[in-house]
């Protein structure tokens, strides 16, 4: 039976999956919880008990509507999208770039920084395309001469630009990228996961640059659970890549939720306002630790560097404290990222720090 079950798999699954990894995401359990750029606040019960009523309201045995018309017709308003651009919903953006690359051909190239967003590379060897990085400086900005070499020999598809950039918070140089934006015809994908937490973004290029597109998702700002992630570009390339949605992938409970949340939106507003100044504190108190080096950030994380960073990471993790472990990734030597918390779970994470060295 064992030999069997591993016949059927040699013969069916491609080696490259059967090579992959499991995909590991840490459960956390009643731990402080910093490790993946989750929004720590919740909601009133005043907030919660009008969004109740309005769940209660959906109708369970039918299925979503397809297109979610209005959740589409409402972000669209939202966010100012000019008449010539559409928007195409997502199960996160995660699956919007799983629709990306699967418009393309076997072998297609796609390009991105690197260190950025892991879920590129990966999603590329899902649809059996070719990913190729373009490291960064040692700031983690763009070395544009080499990226724009690097584009030109390998001929990309599509260019990621996670801006800003995780896991290394900061904002790209943001001539630098219209530059790449100009000197490509492949499509651009700027991931503004992080809009929220900076007034920086590329909407206002929308219109000038035809192979622009720009994708978010409400996950970092508060609504992790729903999985919605949005691609905003001209409409005749939404329309093809809409056709590789399958059809019912926003169920009705988050079309009906974020529909509400975006109506709704001074919590979550005031939500943003706190978690960006608890940033910049927690930068500031990092930052007066002598054995960290701590990088600059756009985002509800900080990414720094510490020549222990593996001890400090069990260390806080000893403590009911969970962070993210970058260190033995390439470029990310002695790394280490924190998700801005609430101020009690900041707090902690700091002092526990401050004991760590003080020992
Ligand atoms: C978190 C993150 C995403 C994933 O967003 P989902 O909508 O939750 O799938 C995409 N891009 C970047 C850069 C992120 O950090």
């Amino acid at each position: 039976m064992t030999q069997q079950i591993a016949n059927i798999i040699s013969n069916t699954i491609r080696s490259e999956i059967n090579d992959l990894p499991t995909y590991k995401t840490a459960t956390a359990g009643n731990m402080i919880k910093l490790d993946i750029m989750e929004n720590p606040y919740t909601i009133s019960a005043n907030l919660k008990q009008q969004y109740l009523e309005k769940l209660s309201c959906v109708a369970l045995n039918r299925y979503p509507d397809a297109d979610a018309r209005g959740l589409v017709k409402l972000l669209k308003s939202s966010f100012n999208i000019a008449d010539d651009n559409d928007i195409l919903l997502g199960n996160g953006s995660d699956e919007l770039i799983q629709l990306l690359c699967l418009a393309l051909n076997k072998n297609d190239v796609i390009m991105s920084f690197e260190p950025s967003f892991a879920m590129y590379e990966l999603v590329a060897k899902f649809t059996q395309l070719q990913y190729v990085a373009m490291p960064l400086d040692d700031n983690y900005q763009i070395n544009l001469a080499n990226s724009l070499e690097l584009i030109a020999k390998n001929k990309p598809k599509i260019i990621f630009i996670a801006y800003p950039n995780n896991p290394t918070g900061n904002l790209f140089n943001k001539q630098d990228i219209i530059t790449i934006i100009n000197n490509t015809c492949s499509l651009v994908v700027l991931d503004e996961a992080y809009y929220a937490y900076t007034d920086a973004n590329f909407l206002a290029q929308l219109n000038n640059a035809p192979n622009l597109l720009i994708m978010r998702t409400v996950s970092k700002i508060g609504l992790a659970a729903l999985r919605l992630g949005f691609l905003i570009a001209n409409k005749k390339i939404i329309t093809q890549l809409n056709k590789l949605r399958l059809p019912f992938n926003i169920n009705s409970l988050t079309q009906v939720s974020a529909e509400f949340f975006i109506k709704n939106d001074n919590e979550a507003k005031m939500q943003i306002k706190q978690i960006i100044i608890s940033r910049d504190k927690l930068i500031k108190q990092l930052k007066n630790i002598e054995q960290l080096t701590i990088y600059p950030s756009d985002a509800n994380f900080v990414l720094f560097k510490t020549l222990d960073a593996n001890n400090l990471f069990n260390y806080l993790l000893k403590n009911n404290v969970l962070i993210k472990d970058l260190s033995t990734k390439k470029y990310l030597t002695n790394a280490l990222r924190v998700t801005v918390g609430d101020e009690y779970e900041n707090k902690i994470f700091i002092n526990l720090i401050k004991k760590y060295y003080a020992q």
